[in-house]
């Protein structure tokens, strides 16, 4: 029988209100369930948003020293897990363990570094320019802050939100992906064997549109911090403005490597394989356009195409993986779709596109790493974030279209440039950051 869990609460570990619950699946393995975990409603955010709320004051009093020494203790017992968290990591979201090791090890430092700033959390002093008078700013906590997380950095991505908030005095209810809830559930554990203080830090699970909203909409979180796709992003951020709430995104990408005629091929492969097939494509900054300028084309897709043939495809857990499976049925399916999608557009198949089922991967959600040639920006497979092992290459004649088919998308989140030229490499990074911005600024416009 797969273990139940629960919610965090007020220090309790305490079932869902709703009574409903959900399955945490492994991707490798559809037929292994990782756990059952509460499907809650808002009457459990409710809860774990007042408890949070009414614990704020005595946090927000404790010394940020005296805060950090309990983020220390995370930090060593996370340490002490990592390997324990990593395989659980990789169990319920399918990467491969180097990769969840990282995650953690994200983790590991983010605490490490967090802690730190316990002993610098400095103000500012401004001369006045009126008699008699002392200008400083002190930093403040916010209160009670909404924590939303994707599945892909299980464990990274809630430490960037938890450890900040925590030592700056602020309360947390974290609401994770509905994907990867065990992952969470350990570093909250981790987060009470250290020592924190009833209902500082509270976990909720449950779906994104009614656990995630209801946390949005409650009016004792004055802050949310939210980590996923563009298209929830949109929502959450105008709710949040509606509300006058803050609110931080950190959204998709679509993302791109340049390689110019005068690359190390070698190197510029190795970052693309890597770029686009590690994570199995899974990751906000994976690259999943390669602009090629046609000088090197040849070379470079001949020596991609044979390496990406090579990469050994299975169960995360095993040593033997290079790439493990996407994170669930859903996601194979769009992966798929856009890839017929490439094909209706002209885009030519090098490799790949179609799901992989041998032997023990029939049990999971596994595709090929897929590599597409003759790419354009006016093409669906340039601009939809597929968030998969898919990459698309794209001929260029010059520097200068490089930039310009780089910046030929709405996402703008991260680039690299393959050269030997330093001048060239400055450019690109000048340039293609001011004209992204700009680019943004006109969608924007557009939009409204
Ligand atoms: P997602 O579908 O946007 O979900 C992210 C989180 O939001 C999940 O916890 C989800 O809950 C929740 N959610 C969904 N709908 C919601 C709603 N209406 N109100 C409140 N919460 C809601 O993204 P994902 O599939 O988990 O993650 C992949 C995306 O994250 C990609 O676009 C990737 O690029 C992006 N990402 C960005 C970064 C970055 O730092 N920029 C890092 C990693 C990932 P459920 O799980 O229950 O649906």
């Amino acid at each position: 029988m797969p273990e139940v869990f629960k919610n965090f609460i007020n220090g309790e570990w305490v079932l869902s209100k709703t009574g409903a619950t959900f399955n945490d699946i492994n991707p490798a393995d559809k037929s292994d369930i990782v756990g059952v975990f509460p499907k809650s409603g808002s009457e459990d955010i409710n809860m774990a948003v007042e408890a949070a709320s009414s614990a704020f004051d005595k946090w927000r009093k404790t010394p940020a020293p005296a805060r950090a020494e309990i983020i220390y203790k995370a930090e060593n017992l996370l340490r002490k897990r990592k390997e324990e968290i990593a395989k659980i990591a990789t169990k319920e979201m399918g990467k491969i363990l180097d990769e969840t090791k990282g995650d953690v090890q994200e983790g590991i430092d983010t605490a490490f570094y967090m802690a730190g700033e316990g002993r610098r959390l400095f103000g500012d002093t401004t001369p006045s320019e009126l008699k008699n008078k002392f200008c400083m700013s002190v930093r403040m906590p916010i209160g009670v802050v909404g924590l939303i997380c994707p599945w892909n950095f299980p464990v990274a991505i809630p430490s960037w939100k938890i450890f900040p908030a925590l030592i700056c005095g602020n309360t947390v209810v974290l609401k994770p992906a509905s994907d990867a809830p065990a992952s969470s559930m350990e570093l909250v554990q981790i987060l009470e064997e250290a020592g924190m203080p009833k209902g500082v830090v509270n976990l909720v699970h449950g779906s994104g549109e009614e656990t995630g909203m209801a946390l949005v909409e409650h009016p004792k979180v004055n802050l949310i911090s939210f980590t996923g796709s563009a298209e929830v992003g949109k929502k959450i951020g105008e709710l949040c403005g509606r509300n006058l709430k803050r609110c931080s995104l950190e959204l998709g990408g679509k993302n791109a490597q340049i390689v110019m005629d005068d690359a190390n091929i070698d190197l510029a492969v190795d970052g693309a394989l890597w770029g686009a097939f590690g994570t199995t494509g899974q990751r906000c900054t994976a690259t999943s356009r390669l602009i090629v300028h046609k000088a090197v084309l040849k070379e470079f897709t001949e020596k991609l195409v044979e390496r990406a043939k090579k990469i050994r495809i299975g169960n995360g857990l095993s040593p033997d993986t290079d790439m493990g499976p996407v994170i669930n049925e859903s996601q194979l399916k769009k992966i798929h779709s856009y890839v017929e999608i490439g094909k209706k557009e002209g885009a030519r198949l090098l490799t790949g596109g179609y799901f992989y089922e041998e032997g023990d991967c029939k049990k999971g959600f596994f595709y090929m790493p897929t590599i597409f040639m003759d790419g354009h920006s006016t093409m669906r497979i340039a601009q939809d974030e597929i968030f998969g092992p898919v990459v698309l290459i794209m001929p260029v004649n010059s520097f200068d279209e490089a930039i310009e088919v780089m910046n030929s998308t709405n996402y703008g989140l991260s680039s690299s440039v393959y050269t030997k030229d330093i001048d060239r490499a400055f450019k690109a990074v000048y340039i293609d950051y001011s004209k992204r911005l700009q680019k943004a600024q006109i969608d924007t416009a557009k939009e409204h």
